[in-house]
C-alpha cells in the first residue's frame, strides 16, 4: 500500500469529490475539441461554469481545508503523502491568497480580450488588442501581489505555470543559449548543409492514408491502443483522463505530411507519461504529470529526439512510402532533411528546433518587463520588431506575424512561455542520462528498442506521477537544469554533413 497515513488517508477520501469532478471536466474538454456537435455551446458553458464551481467550493470548504491542514503536520510521510499533501496545500493556498472579486474580473477582462484578439489579429492592428492587454498586464501584477513573491513580481506568476520556478532560473537558462545559438543559426544557414524549405512541404497527401500511417507508428512505438485512443482536432492535444483512458489528437490539412506526423510523435510523448504514472496512484492529485515543463520534456524527447533522427527516418522509410506514395520520388536523406529544415521564422509553433527558444527567449522579456514595469504595453510591437531582428535578423511585417500571433496573452497566460523551453533543454539532458544507463539513443532507436526507452522513462520520471515537486524530480534525473546538453546536441546535428 502506498497510502499508510491515517490523516492523508482522510484525504483522499474526501478528494475523491474532486477527482470526479476534475475527470467529467477533462472528458468534457476533450469532447468540445473532437466531436461536439457545432451548434453546442451555451449548455456545455453552464455546465462548465457549475462544475467548476463545486470543485471551488468543495476545495475551500473547511472540511477539506482543514483535513489538508492537519495531514500536513503528520510526521514521517512516505513522499507518496508528501506529494499529495504539497500539490493540495499549493491548490489550497493560491485559491485563499486570490479574492474571489479578483478572479471573477480576471475571468471577465480574458473573455473580453480573447475576443478582441482575436479582432485585432484578423486586421493585424494591435492598438485595437492594446486597451485589453493593458488590463491583463495590470490584472496580472495585482495578482502577483495578492499571491505574493521574493524579488520580481514576475516570480508568482511564473511559480503557476511550473512549481517553484524563478526569473533567476530562466534567466541562467537563457544565458547560457543566447549567444552560443545566434552564433549556431549564423553557421547552419550559411553552411547551407540544412535546408531552408524543400519540395515534400508541397506533396499533397490523402488524409486517410496519413491517419492510418500516424496508427502504425504509435504501433511501433506500442501505444496502448486499449488504454488510449487518436482522434483529429483543430490543434493537437493530448487528454489525460484518467489511468486507463489518455486521448492524443493530430491535425491534418492537404499536404506537409510531416506536420501531421511529428504532431502525432509529440503528442505521444505527453500520453506516455500519463499512461506510464503508477496505477496505485489512482484517484490522487498526483495521479498527472507534474509541471507543463516536464511534460513537454517528454514530448519533445519524442518528437526531436526520435522523430527527427536519422535512425528513426532511415528505419521507417519504407513504411512512410507505404502510406505516401509520392516518397518513391525521394531518397531517405530528402526525408531527413525535409524533417530537418532550418529557418529562422516569424511563427513561433512553426520554427524548428534550432531556432525555437529564440522564440521563447522574446516573449519571456517582454512579460518580465512589463510585470515590473520597466516598458509600458504599447512598446510591445516596436520591442518586439527589433528583438526578432536582433535575435533572428528578420523582422515582422506586421502585428499578426509578430506580437499578436499567440493566444496566451489574450487568455492571460502571462508566464506561461518558459515552460516550452524548459521541456526542449531538459529532454536532451533526459536523453544523455538515459544512454549512461541504457546505450546510444541513435542505436535503440535503429533496433527499434522502444520497449528499453519507454521502461528507462517510467523508471525514472513517469511512475511519479506528481510525487516530486518538478525541481525536485529533476534534480532526481539529472541533477539540475543545463542547456549544454541541448547546445551539443544541435551542434553535433546541423554542423555535419549528412
Ligand atoms: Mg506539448
Amino acid at each position: 500500500m502506498v497510502f499508510k497515513n491515517k490523516k492523508v488517508k482522510k484525504v483522499l477520501r474526501l478528494y475523491k469529490k474532486l477527482f470526479s469532478i476534475e475527470y467529467a471536466l477533462r472528458l468534457i474538454d476533450w469532447d468540445i475539441h473532437t466531436y461536439m456537435p457545432e451548434e453546442e455551446g451555451s449548455e456545455r458553458g453552464v455546465i462548465i461554469g457549475e462544475l467548476e464551481k463545486i470543485y471551488k467550493d468543495f476545495l475551500q470548504s473547511k472540511e477539506f481545508v482543514n483535513a489538508v491542514k492537519e495531514a500536513s503536520k503528520e510526521k514521517n510521510l512516505n513522499d507518496y503523502e508528501k506529494g499529495v499533501i504539497r500539490v493540495l496545500l499549493r491548490e489550497i493556498e493560491i485559491y485563499e491568497k486570490l479574492p474571489k472579486e479578483f478572479i471573477e474580473e480576471f475571468s471577465k477582462v480574458v473573455t473580453e480580450a480573447s475576443k478582441a484578439w482575436e479582432r485585432a489579429k484578423k486586421k493585424s492592428n494591435f492598438e485595437l488588442f492594446q486597451p485589453y492587454l493593458e488590463k491583463i498586464f495590470e490584472l496580472s501584477r495585482k495578482k502577483a501581489e495578492y499571491l505574493g513573491y521574493k524579488g520580481s513580481p514576475y516570480n508568482a506568476l511564473l511559480n503557476l505555470f511550473e512549481e517553484g520556478l524563478t526569473c533567476k532560473d530562466v534567466d541562467k537558462m537563457f544565458k547560457e543559449i543566447r549567444l552560443p545559438l545566434r552564433k549556431l543559426i549564423r553557421k547552419i544557414t550559411s553552411s547551407k548543409n540544412f535546408k531552408e524549405s524543400h519540395p515534400l512541404e508541397m506533396e499533397e497527401y490523402k488524409k486517410e492514408k496519413m491517419k492510418e500511417l500516424n496508427k502504425k507508428i504509435l504501433e511501433v512505438f506500442g501505444y496502448d491502443f486499449r488504454r488510449a485512443r487518436i482522434d483529429e482536432s483543430m490543434h493537437p492535444f493530448t487528454e489525460g483522463i484518467g489511468s486507463d483512458d489518455v486521448r492524443i489528437t493530430s491535425w491534418y490539412s492537404k499536404a506537409n505530411f510531416k506536420e501531421s506526423l511529428l504532431a502525432t510523435i509529440h503528442e505521444f510523448g505527453h500520453a506516455l507519461y500519463e499512461l506510464q504514472i503508477d496505477q496505485k496512484l489512482i484517484f490522487t492529485p498526483i495521479a498527472t504529470g507534474v509541471s507543463l515543463g516536464i511534460h513537454e520534456s517528454q514530448s519533445r524527447f519524442w518528437e526531436n529526439l526520435i522523430g527527427r533522427s536519422k535512425e528513426f527516418i532511415s528505419t521507417m522509410y519504407q513504411t512512410f512510402k507505404e502510406y505516401m506514395p509520392f516518397l518513391r520520388k525521394y531518397e531517405v536523406k530528402d526525408v531527413y532533411f525535409y524533417f530537418n529544415l532550418v529557418k529562422p521564422s516569424l511563427i513561433r509553433v512553426k520554427a524548428d528546433e534550432v531556432t525555437y527558444n529564440m522564440h521563447i527567449m522574446l516573449r519571456y522579456k517582454i512579460e518580465k518587463d512589463l510585470i515590473e514595469e520597466n516598458i509600458v504595453v504599447n512598446e510591445i510591437p516596436s520591442i518586439w520588431n527589433d528583438e526578432m531582428e536582433k535575435l533572428l535578423g528578420i523582422t515582422p511585417k506586421n502585428d499578426s506575424e509578430g506580437c499578436l500571433q499567440d493566444v496566451h496573452w489574450s487568455e492571460g497566460g502571462i508566464g506561461y512561455f518558459p515552460t516550452y523551453s524548459i521541456g526542449t533543454i531538459l529532454a536532451s539532458q533526459i536523453k544523455l542520462k538515459m544512454e549512461k544507463d541504457i546505450g546510444k539513443l541513435n542505436e535503440l532507436i535503429l533496433q527499434q528498442e522502444y520497449g528499453k526507452i519507454k521502461n528507462w522513462l517510467e523508471e525514472k520520471i513517469h511512475r511519479y506521477g506528481s510525487t516530486y515537486a518538478p525541481k525536485e524530480l529533476i534534480k532526481r534525473v539529472v541533477g539540475r537544469i543545463n542547456a549544454r546538453p541541448f547546445l551539443n546536441y544541435l551542434k553535433k546535428k546541423y554542423l555535419q554533413i549528412y
